[in-house]
């Protein structure tokens, strides 16, 4: 018999795309994603899914409407086009097919109403989508000289300070005004999105948390959560929270 989890709702991670550089399958385009979103995802009592990136927009349509709640997960830059701008020569990586499959699948997640986590890029591409800017690259362009925002240390170490907005729904969750966070982007938001706040903002100014205003789960931090969680379970409060948005959707939905 097979059973059903109605308890548990479904979370789509966005995944990335690298092509293989050696071996038998040379040149082969691969899809993944860092298994501490899974995890993260599992602790958190969701039903973690992978979303394989392409280009035909019925079938990101299906995939979104299959989930409860979609997880945008960290990785390249987004071309600088998305936000008006061309690239300058400090961008790094992008990957055109994986900002049209994201934007995409999260304007249908938007119109369907479903939760939404950005990390990092996530965060970033939440931003652009709803009309927003980024800085291409910290260093370089934001007007007064930054932290290290691409920390040296290992990945669930705590390196800077985060001071956390009263009032946000970033707020409710952690129910504190500062949190350490670890730190691995060199881009940061620019000109917030309209229809946007900051819930989260480093020492030095740098945004490292956004939310959309009104009642449902749209939210972003810059930091990556699911690479601390293990060591640092105050991190986990995030993804139990996106994941209780998630199952109170698909519970409204198919009551
Ligand atoms: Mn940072």
């Amino acid at each position: 018999m097979i059973k059903t989890y109605q308890n548990k709702p479904l979370i789509g991670i966005s995944t990335n795309i690298s092509i293989l550089e050696s071996g038998t399958f040379a040149g082969q385009k691969r899809i993944y994603i860092h298994q501490d979103y899974v995890t993260a995802i599992v602790k958190a009592g969701g039903i973690p899914l992978l979303l394989p990136l392409h280009d035909s927009p019925d079938i990101m349509k299906a995939q979104i409407q299959s989930v409860d709640g979609i997880l945008f997960s960290g990785g390249q830059d987004i071309h600088p086009l998305h936000y008006k701008e061309e690239p300058k020569s400090c961008l790094e990586e992008v990957c055109v097919d994986r900002d049209f499959y994201e934007l995409e699948i999260l304007k249908c997640a938007h119109l369907l109403n479903k939760p939404i986590l950005g990390v990092c890029r996530g965060l970033q591409l939440l931003n652009v989508a709803f009309g927003g800017t980024l800085y291409q690259d910290i260093e370089r362009q934001f007007p007064t000289f930054p932290s290290q925002h691409s920390q040296k240390s290992e990945k669930s170490a705590a390196t800077h300070t985060v001071n956390v907005v009263p009032h946000t729904r970033l707020y409710s969750i952690f129910e504190s005004e500062t949190l350490l966070t670890n730190s691995f982007h060199h881009q940061a938001v620019k000109d917030l999105a309209p229809d946007f706040f900051i819930n989260a903002q480093a020492k030095d100014g740098i945004i490292e948390g956004i939310e959309k205003k009104g009642s449902s789960f749209i939210l972003g931090v810059q930091w990556h959560p699911e690479m601390m969680a293990e060591k640092h379970p105050i991190m986990l409060k995030l993804f139990s929270a996106f994941v209780a948005a998630a199952l109170l959707n698909k519970n409204k939905l198919n009551p």
